[in-house]
């Protein structure tokens, strides 16, 4: 069989030891007898891997004690509505950045709970997608919070700073790039995640969240979605994705194995220039995100022929190179590269592509 690399955006592929390691203990964990899902949520050995888990994801990201990590369902789009629930009341404004369809996503969703205004706008210059120069964004200091996502899923673009919003909690959606660089967290009042690219399938999300505003929630907000009440039943108010978390759990000792987020970065940093070099080094190929924003996960690019998008896809399926095409709101082919994604990877998409502009340009 030919090997296979998975390039998709989300739900994506996952580190090979942690599923030979979840298939070798699929029926009998620890000696129970049964799989780890058929556990209650509530038994000691359960409970026991869910603190791992969390200590595990304390230690990659030096999560500061005075922050709870949340382990909890709804993926970015539960976050979307939790976040101005938690941390607004109903004619309060929040502050919203919006660098792609997952940010602007996050405003529509704002709408229903407060005012949010958008402090910019993805911008766009000779051509070349971006972000306008923080200097120009519109912030109000009595905003109950600033949102932005981190890496645009969708549009490739990724920002290569943190934002300074004074004294207004930040608030970053980090669901395609969490655990792939080094973070201060810090500087953050709340960072949260979908599980299903960089931490592990879907059905999980991760919350991280300074204590300080645990207690700024609406009265009205449901139960499932409060910080305060997840906190303070240790993430199990509700039975949580329990086999989600076991796997996150594998995926972070995993990392931690590999050399932890350091080495992350310096991987995502490797693969993704190779990938750029590959496509800024010929005119058949082209990315239209401004190389400073350029995302080291999501890389969106187009053929200058594009009526050979599907000849494309199609061989690079049979080639063993699954899922490259792009979005629907941007077409062409986007090859998304999480942590998970080995060097091999990325090094046999640039063979395929380099042969296949050979043979059809
Ligand atoms: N934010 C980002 C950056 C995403 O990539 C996605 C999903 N691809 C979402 C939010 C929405 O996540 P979910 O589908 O888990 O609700």
């Amino acid at each position: 069989m030919t090997k296979v690399y998975n390039f998709c955006a989300g739900p994506a592929m996952l580190p090979e030891p942690v599923m030979q390691q979840a298939q070798s203990e699929f029926l009998d964990w620890r000696g129970h007898g049964c799989s780890v899902m058929e556990l209650s949520h509530r038994s000691k050995d359960f409970v026991a891997l869910a603190e791992k888990a969390e200590a595990d994801l304390r230690e990659l990201l030096q999560v500061p004690d005075n922050y709870k990590v949340l382990f909890t369902h709804g993926g970015g789009r539960g976050q979307f509505a939790a976040v101005p629930q938690n941390l607004s009341h109903a004619n309060d404004k929040a502050d919203y950045l919006v660098t792609g369809s997952w940010s602007k996503a996050a405003v529509k969703e704002g709408e229903r709970f407060l005012h949010p205004s958008v402090v910019a706008e993805q911008s766009e210059h000779e051509g070349l997608k971006g972000i306008p120069d923080s200097a120009r964004w519109q912030l109000d200091p009595a905003a109950a919070f600033f949102h932005y996502c981190d890496n645009e899923t969708v549009d490739g673009i990724e920002l290569d700073f943190v934002p300074d919003t004074g004294s207004v909690p930040l608030v970053a959606d980090m669901s395609s790039n969490i655990l792939s660089r080094p973070v201060d967290v810090s500087r953050f009042g709340v960072i949260y995640a979908g599980a299903q690219k960089n931490i592990g399938p879907s059905g999980l999300s991760v919350v991280i969240v300074r204590e300080d505003l645990l207690d700024k929630a609406r009265q009205d907000v449901p139960s499932i979605l409060h910080y305060q009440t997840l906190a303070e039943h240790g993430s199990m108010f509700n039975t949580p994705p329990t086999y989600a978390w076991y796997l996150a759990g594998l995926v972070f000792e995993w990392l931690k194995e590999q050399g932890g987020v350091e080495t992350m970065e310096k991987l995502s940093q490797k693969k993704s220039a190779l990938l750029y070099q590959a496509i800024d080094g010929s005119d058949f190929y082209v990315n239209r995100i401004v190389p400073r924003y350029r995302s080291r996960m999501n890389i969106p690019f187009q053929l200058a022929k594009p009526e050979l998008d599907n000849a494309f896809l199609s061989q690079a399926e049979a080639a063993g190179l699954k899922a490259l095409k792009g979005h629907r709101s941007v077409g062409g082919m986007r090859a998304s590269i999480y942590n998970a994604m080995p060097l091999e990877g990325v090094q046999a998409l640039v063979d395929f592509m380099q042969d296949f502009e050979k043979r059809m340009g």
